[in-house]
């Protein structure tokens, strides 16, 4: 499960250019499925047919992650960029980064101005993505435009790798970790009902994949497997987030205040029953803040009963994002699980 997090993790799929995880997706799964259909969104739609009832389940995560596009190169050959969904303009300043263009990925550094030239107001402030650039090296716009794009995707150079314990940092692992979970279910699960594990487009700007492959799909219920906040670091009130990372997977009850998902009673009642049964240590939440997949998929139609499991994963949409793999497996246990008896 390590390597595969891994390889997931170092694949770029900034939103709207999803196929180096898709493929990888692909790659994995070949040899466990019953059919993989891509559709005309992007959108992996993978079918296990279930053994005696009709039920059709969907399981969702993003293969989208947030980064940056290129939008204008200076005479210098400085290239501006904008943000493709949201990022903290503090977490890009001075970071390595890759120009991905269809062909071959251009390394590039953010760069700023020295602290030797600030003055002392312009040290205090926080430098906006709008006044950086990035330098690939160089001379002129001419030599850069033989290079890079308008319009090609960039993402920040990270690559996976552990801390202590059983604690993994990376890029992506919003929600390449739920990408991970759907392979591991889709491996593993044995149930009556037909399951669809479907990695969805462009979920960082507006949850578009999950609202046009849930139509496709129709199902009878669906669950999102993304990522939650854990609040267990310094910086973070208590009660603020109260979920942690290794305390198991965290069944979200409600986002965004009941603007993203107020989980549907009969998937709640499924995930909890089932992980006191199994003995999976899970969480509950209430957040004010974010959605998932799940919030595009439940107004599908005449209305899907929907629900969210996520491992929580700190410092969420920076480059060094951190899980536990041990929620990982626990989710990936509490799927199989429910799916066996729905
Ligand atoms: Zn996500």
């Amino acid at each position: 499960m390590k390597d595969l997090l891994k390889k997931l993790a170092n694949a770029p799929g900034v939103s709207g250019f999803e196929k180096n995880v898709r493929n990888l997706i692909i790659e994995e799964l070949t040899d466990y499925v019953d059919d993989i259909e891509v559709d005309n969104l992007g959108n992996l739609i993978i079918r296990k047919n279930g053994t005696s009832n009709s039920k059709k389940v969907m399981l969702a995560a993003h293969m989208d992650e947030v980064g940056l596009m290129v939008r204008y190169i200076d005479k210098k050959g400085f290239i501006k960029f904008s943000k493709i969904g949201g990022i903290n303009d503090q977490t890009l300043l001075n970071q390595n980064i890759y120009v991905h263009t269809t062909t071959r990925k251009i390394s590039g550094v953010i760069g700023s101005k020295p602290p030797h030239l600030m003055k002392e107001e312009e040290r205090k402030k926080v430098v906006k993505h709008d006044d950086m650039f990035i330098d690939i090296g160089v001379s002129n716009k001419e030599e850069a435009e033989k290079i890079v794009n308008i319009g090609d995707p960039i993402t920040i150079k990270q690559e996976f790798s552990q801390l202590q314990n059983n604690m993994f940092t990376g890029k992506s692992l919003d929600d390449r970790v739920g990408c991970c979970i759907i392979i591991e279910v889709m491996k593993r699960v044995e149930s009556n009902a037909t399951i669809y594990g479907v990695g969805t487009v462009q979920e960082e700007v507006g949850l578009k994949g999950a609202r046009t492959s849930a139509f496709k799909i129709n199902p009878d219920m669906a669950i999102a497997l993304d990522v939650g906040i854990s609040g267990d670091h310094p910086g973070i009130k208590e009660g603020e987030a109260p979920a942690s990372a290794g305390k198991g997977p965290i069944i979200i009850l409600t986002d965004a205040s009941g603007d993203g998902i107020i989980t549907h009673p009969k998937i709640k009642e499924l995930l909890i029953s089932t992980a006191e049964s199994e003995k999976i240590p899970y969480q509950l939440a209430v957040t004010e803040g974010g959605t998932t997949d799940a919030t595009a998929i439940h107004l599908t139609r005449e209305g899907i009963p929907s629900g969210v499991l996520s491992p929580a994963v700190r410092y969420m949409h920076s480059p060094v994002e951190v899980v536990n793999l041990e929620d990982i497996e626990n989710t990936v246990k509490l799927i199989v699980a429910a799916l066996k008896i729905v």
